[in-house]
């Protein structure tokens, strides 16, 4: 693609945005002057806890999978609120109710929008809008970068370029409001930044805004699962080939060994606590010449933040295959 016609592109994305959100900007206008009741009250221990729930999810679950995991590694990583249920809207839900739907994305104004149908579109097709965005490489992106921005409106967020001290020239309505950090041009909120919705990563000041309002959540470091795998040479293993998944994400390593290499471990990164599962496959090359296969799956249950190291096991197979994998403590 040129410059020139990518510039194209960006303004088109702008411009459809800036329409789509004249209503809830309205919205905002009305709940910033009116002061008190747009913010979602926090719980007694301090976590502002907001369910989330979709009214029509049937065939969508790829994508909404996508935006879940959107948020949570975005506001919810940075500020004290918990979005939770994420699943199909009743008659009583309340929170924030997703209509799925070829439509300009939009949604409603902190807690005014608390169980209110419709109370936030998000488009997964892009039929009509943002054509652009239907492209295979683009359409993730484009799903959880415009809901990052729609839940920063959730969460009472208003237009970045919309403030009194902004330095955008594109834009030209002003609106009040309370000012959460200095004016940032590389907000989620700011349709001036020239990264579309900042690629959907919260800016250093979008993070500082989020902990003003919510309370900054503390800084748990990343899990690690270790596996370690050796040849077995005593057991007459020449060669072996092992790939090995782990997590909802099913990100998939590989071990490969042989006479020049007996020994490889691998590591996977978990974020949050929470049951994770893995599935195993081996086949391997024996002194007799054979090749065995063999098989392994499991769950464990992990808590955030710590490290677990672990060795893959050959047990006799219950399955009609050579091996069962198992996986035990590592030495
Ligand atoms: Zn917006």
């Amino acid at each position: 693609m040129t410059i020139k016609s990518r510039s194209y592109a960006l303004i088109f994305f702008l411009v459809l945005f800036a329409a789509a959100e004249f209503n809830a900007q309205t919205d905002m206008r009305a709940n910033a002057s009116s002061g008190a009741g747009w913010q979602w009250p926090a719980s007694s221990d301090g976590i502002t806890y907001i369910p989330v729930c979709w009214e029509n999810p049937a065939g969508w679950e790829t994508e909404s999978g996508w935006v879940r995991t959107a948020v949570l590694d975005t506001w919810q990583r940075a500020a004290k609120v918990n979005f939770y249920n994420w699943g199909a809207c009743t008659a009583a839900s309340k929170g924030i109710r997703i209509l799925i739907t070829d439509t300009r994305s939009n949604s409603g104004v902190g807690r005014g929008m608390d169980g209110r149908r419709n109370g936030m579109e998000l488009n997964f097709t892009f039929k009509n809008f943002s054509p652009v965005c239907q492209a295979s490489n683009k359409r993730r992106s484009c799903i959880t970068s415009i809901a990052v921005h729609e839940f920063g409106h959730a969460l009472g967020l208003m237009h970045e370029q919309d403030r009194a001290d902004s330095t955008c020239k594109s834009e030209s309505a002003k609106s009040g409001g309370w000012l959460l950090t200095a004016y940032d041009p590389y907000s989620v909120m700011n349709y001036c930044n020239p990264r579309w919705n900042n690629d959907g990563q919260l800016s250093e000041l979008d993070v500082k805004g989020i902990q003003v309002l919510y309370g900054a959540r503390a800084a748990v470091p990343l899990g690690r699962f270790y596996v370690t795998d050796v040849l077995n040479t005593e057991a007459g293993q020449k060669w072996e080939h092992i790939a090995m998944e782990f997590g909802s994400g099913g990100s998939r390593q590989h071990f490969v060994l042989d006479s020049s290499k007996k020994q490889q471990s691998n590591s996977w990164t978990f974020k949050a606590a929470g049951r994770y599962c893995y599935k195993i496959w081996s086949n391997t090359l024996y002194t007799d010449g054979v090749y065995r296969d063999g098989y392994g799956e499991g769950c464990y249950t992990l808590e955030a933040g710590r490290s677990y190291s672990l060795a893959i096991a050959f047990r006799k197979s219950t399955a009609g295959r050579a091996f069962d994998i198992v996986l035990q403590a590592a030495k």
